[in-house]
């Protein structure tokens, strides 16, 4: 059966060449494989490092390029209207 935790695994080794197990057993940031509790600065930050594996750092980086591209589905129209 493949679990949740499976996927994650597979698209963090896929992305970040580790996988989200690997790092939490490290304590390393999956990201910037850095000792991820020293750089989190928060209570939240720690437990997001438990379920994504990043480092507060870097989930606050990656959320904040998300914030910048407002039109994420602009490649899905352009695929979808091309006939
Ligand atoms: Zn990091």
């Amino acid at each position: 059966m493949t679990t949740l935790r499976d996927i994650q695994n597979k698209m963090t080794k896929a992305v970040y060449g580790q996988t989200l197990d690997e790092a939490l057993d490290t304590q390393l940031c999956i990201k910037c494989k850095e000792p991820a509790i020293a750089k989190c600065y928060s209570p939240a930050g720690i437990k997001e490092y438990n379920l994504s594996g990043l480092c507060e750092e870097c989930f606050d980086a990656i959320m904040a390029e998300n914030d910048e591209d407002e039109d994420g589905w602009g490649f899905f129209e352009i695929t979808t209207n091309k006939e």
